[in-house]
């Protein structure tokens, strides 16, 4: 598959529209797209919203210029990260559409999530109240179980990899660092990359390897990080961050009320030893979630700016 690149401003508009092509070697162009506003940038790729012109569906375009895949290494990142994405349908993961190359990028199409991500919430948010943090986090592991159960690890659980739809689901995205294990058990040894949330397994780099538990570490991190409005073992700087994670030195602010149900489920969960953590279905089961009322499945647009009314 090819596709050309075509920019072209319309008599009497000094705006150029630039109609991305996709090209198939027997079938000549097969699909149309018109590149829109630019939605973001990540380590390689540029994110732009892409409407599909025949059936004039919005989508999220990751270009990721040729000229970053140089290296075998990179090329092969990006084939596992697509491989794995491509086998993944959950309405929690960012949905991956459908990819193709020219010779200047590869062009990965995502269902486009309107409300950024949960860094951008926490930003504007400060923290969340705990029925939010209930509701997002019960939405995270929903995610997190269907990726193990298709023995999928996905390693850099953060929340600029949460991406918030226009409808305020929670969707996964991102899967440059994940694996896929080939039977249960495997054990995993390197990683690539620098995850944010990153388990002190990980950086001990221990002769054991690492699986599932990395990605439930990351959770406890996020669960603390939108309760208290900063992750838990942060420093200026990433040497004293690691050395943070890897003697376990958090506590909770005095300053920030939170429930003994949700700081016990981040001490459970921010254990060293991998093997002592929860399990996924201790944490669906956990005491954080057994409100006395019930946890809404989905929030109202307004709490991107500020909390519900009723919490
Ligand atoms: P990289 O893999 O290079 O880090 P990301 O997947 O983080 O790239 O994407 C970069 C940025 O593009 C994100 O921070 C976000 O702003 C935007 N983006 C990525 N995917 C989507 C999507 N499905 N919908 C809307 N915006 C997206």
């Amino acid at each position: 598959m090819a596709s050309n690149r075509r920019s072209s401003a319309e008599p009497g508009h000094s705006e150029s529209v630039t109609i991305i092509e996709e090209v198939q070697k027997e079938k000549g162009v097969i699909r149309r797209y018109q590149q829109g506003r630019f939605l973001g940038k990540g380590g390689f790729a540029k994110c732009y919203e892409f409407t599909n012109l025949e059936g004039k569906q919005v989508l999220a375009a990751k270009i990721i210029p040729k000229s970053s895949l140089t290296k075998n290494r990179a090329r092969q990142k990006l084939m596992s990260e697509i491989k794995i994405h491509k086998s993944l349908n959950h309405r929690n993961i960012v949905q991956f559409l459908h990819f193709f190359e020219d010779s200047e990028n590869v062009y990965i199409l995502l269902e486009k999530c309107a409300n950024q991500t949960m860094n951008e919430l926490i930003k504007r948010r400060k923290r969340l109240t705990e029925l939010e943090a209930q509701c997002y986090l019960l939405q995270i592991l929903y995610s997190i179980k269907y990726l193990h159960n298709n023995r999928v690890i996905h390693r850099d659980l953060k929340l600029g990899n949460l991406f918030l739809s226009d409808q305020m689901e929670i969707k996964l995205g991102d899967f440059g660092l994940a694996t896929k294990l080939e039977y249960d058990g495997e054990r995993k040894r390197t990683i690539c990359g620098t995850p944010n949330y990153i388990a002190p397994e990980i950086l001990e780099g221990k002769e054991a390897g690492h699986s599932y538990e990395v990605d439930v570490w990351s959770f406890g991190v996020i669960a603390y990080t939108l309760l208290i409005g900063k992750p838990p073992f942060e420093t200026n700087d990433v040497k004293s961050t690691y050395k943070k994670i890897r003697t376990n030195e958090y506590s909770f602010p005095e300053q920030i009320q939170i429930s003994s149900a949700a700081k016990n489920m981040i001490k459970k969960i921010l254990v060293t030893e991998p093997t002592k953590r929860p399990s996924l279905d201790d944490l669906f089961n956990d005491d954080f979630f057994k409100t006395g009322g019930s946890i809404p499945k989905l929030l109202p647009v307004s709490t991107l700016a500020c909390p519900p009314s009723v919490s």
